[in-house]
């Protein structure tokens, strides 16, 4: 067993509003962000997604695939930590790991099986667009949600931040079609404060860029709250 290898193939692909890393929630749930699955090739099949719509969360199994050149380490420094004590990369969520494989639970809306080609509807993903997809499991309540789980360092969510939006940033905002929608999302983004953590000590007031879905948004933060600067469409 000791030189077992396994190899994978993407059964379908995310596609999420997160078009680079930098920004996305560092957990599912906490951002209820829209996506979808596509399934790919042999399996873009209804026999594969028959009975899903029972449940009402998914675990998708996926590749770090944008870190995958990049190797790993025996120990990383996880944020939560800021960024300077090191844990056992087993010990953490580190992207930087053995395989490159992450988890991640998700809900599920609907599947939409129209003109050949099957779409899972979900939310709350923290998975740039375009990862792709080795497996989808349902989620199940009585295993996977343990009542006396014990988290270490991770054991709450992280404090969030508010979020205020200039004038000029709610006036780019008001242009869009789905606007309530993205504005809720670049607010929930923001306030999990994508900052790096040695950063979140110094007030150094830097000028921040995300993008999500064709929007680049420009942000800071002072004393603790962050601010929306400008918001552009990036075609
Ligand atoms: N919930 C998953 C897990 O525990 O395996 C992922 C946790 S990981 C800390 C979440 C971060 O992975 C996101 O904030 C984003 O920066 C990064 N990420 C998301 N999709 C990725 C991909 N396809 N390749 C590399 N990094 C990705």
């Amino acid at each position: 067993m000791i030189n077992f290898k396994h190899s994978v193939e993407a059964i379908g692909v995310c596609h999420s509003p997160y078009k680079q890393k930098f920004g996305i929630p560092r957990q599912p749930g906490l951002v209820d962000a829209k996506g979808t699955i596509e399934l790919i090739g042999d399996y873009n099949h209804p026999d594969f997604v028959e009975g899903i719509e029972q449940y009402s969360h998914l675990w998708l199994i996926f590749s770090f695939h944008e870190n995958l050149t990049q190797g790993f380490k025996a120990k990383v420094r996880p944020p939560r930590l800021g960024g300077n004590d090191k844990m056992g990369v087993l010990a953490t969520r580190s992207t930087f790991r053995p395989n490159g494989i992450g988890q991640s639970v998700v809900r599920l809306h609907s599947v939409n099986r129209k003109n050949g080609q099957i779409r899972i509807n979900i939310s709350g993903m923290d998975l740039v667009d375009s990862t792709p997809i080795l497996d989808i499991k349902p989620y199940l309540p009585f295993s996977d949600n343990i009542q006396d789980a014990t988290a270490g360092f991770a054991q709450q969510a992280p404090q969030q931040l508010d979020v205020h939006f200039s004038q000029a940033a709610l006036q780019t905002l008001s242009e869009q079609t789905n606007h309530y929608e993205v504005e809720a999302l670049i607010s929930q983004v923001l306030s999990q404060d994508p900052r790096p953590a040695y950063k979140k000590n110094n007030e150094d007031c830097k000028i921040y860029h995300i993008s999500l879905y064709e929007l680049n948004i420009s942000w800071q933060v002072v004393e603790n709250i962050v601010i929306v600067k400008n918001i552009t469409n990036i075609f």
